[in-house]
């Protein structure tokens, strides 16, 4: 089935037997990852996962391709997709498991935004114009390919024309959450999008809700209230950008609101998030027991009932 190489400058964690595990968060070049759904699936396979789900942000164009691999090579690929939602001074990130593959309407709204991201796109290349740097869109979209465009394309750009040196660079300087050519997407804000997902059978968990900024375990903890009263299942708490205090912290959470946990990898490639690597993540040790599977299951049956 072929080999996984990681990059020789790989410092992610170390291989470790995670067989029977499953990974419950990924991208593919349908949105800003790397691979192919079939690639991820094959490799699932490779490492022994149990399931797999890809999250790619605001699509669910890659679920078929993923799911017809998995059924081939016996991998359970659960649909999934990782919403982008409003917030004032940024976004966050909501991801939505178990909706239906053959409901034409979930996918639509999806297009939606993603149409009302191409106007957020134009801004900041029209921003970056203003600040010296001229953009081509037409070169934004065909770095892209079929993804769904976003920064991360647009700082590949900027680093090939030598306006910056380096993608992060590119964040760092113009277009991160808090850069001068930044613009917000126009997409859901919070209650918009749980409705959305629960009107739609699926089960909404937020994804890394350490990235939720809140400034801590316990406003985060008061903030995921709020979510949960309008609608929120669970809290992605097996993560690998974390320490232990947040993901036990986390887990504590969930228990005292009734949340079910998820997790995994959030891999990308090796380009956008270097050292993650499937199934792995970063940092020794990390894994996604097949629990949260079971759990996140029970959950789905709530959701439809
Ligand atoms: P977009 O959906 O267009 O807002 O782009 C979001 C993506 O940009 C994220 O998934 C990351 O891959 C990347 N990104 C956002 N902020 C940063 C940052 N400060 N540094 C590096 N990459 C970033
Ligand atoms: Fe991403
Ligand atoms: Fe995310
Ligand atoms: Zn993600």
């Amino acid at each position: 089935m072929g080999t996984f190489p990681l990059p020789s400058n790989f410092r992610g964690a170390p291989a470790s037997d995670i067989s029977g595990c499953v990974d419950l968060h990924m991208h593919s070049m349908y949105s800003d990852g790397e691979n192919t759904p079939e690639y991820l699936v094959d490799w699932a396979r490779n490492l022994g996962l149990q399931a797999i789900s890809l999250t790619d942000h605001d699509t669910t164009a890659g679920f078929e391709r993923a799911s017809k691999r998995g059924q081939k090579v016996g991998v359970e690929v659960v649909p999934g997709v990782e919403i982008s939602v409003k917030l004032s001074g940024g976004t966050f990130h909501l991801l939505a498991y178990y909706y239906d593959p053959s409901d034409t309407s979930f996918e639509a709204t999806l297009r939606d935004i993603a149409d009302k991201r191409e106007t957020r796109n134009r801004k900041i290349c029209e921003s970056l114009a203003a600040h010296g740097m001229p953009m081509d869109y037409d070169e934004v979209l065909s770095e892209a390919g079929e993804a769904v465009v976003g920064r991360p394309h647009i700082a590949a750009i900027m680093e090939r024309k030598g306006y910056v040196q380096s993608r992060q660079e590119a964040f760092d300087k113009w277009i991160s959450n808090d850069g001068p050519c930044y613009f917000e997407k126009d997409t859901f804000g919070p209650q918009e999008a749980l409705a959305f997902v629960r009107e739609h059978g699926a089960v909404p968990v937020i994804a890394h809700p350490i990235w939720l900024n809140r400034g801590g375990l316990d406003k985060t903890e008061e903030y995921l209230k709020q979510l949960k009263e309008w609608g929120l299942m669970g809290l992605e708490a097996v993560y690998p950008d974390q320490d232990e205090v947040w993901t036990e912290g986390l887990k504590d959470i969930s228990k005292r609101l009734d949340l079910i946990v998820t997790g995994g990898s959030d891999y990308h490639g090796f380009k956008v998030r270097p050292n993650t690597t499937l199934g792995h993540g970063e940092g020794g040790g990390f894994h996604v027991p097949s629990s949260v599977l079971n759990s996140l299951k029970q959950a789905r049956q709530r959701a439809q009932a």
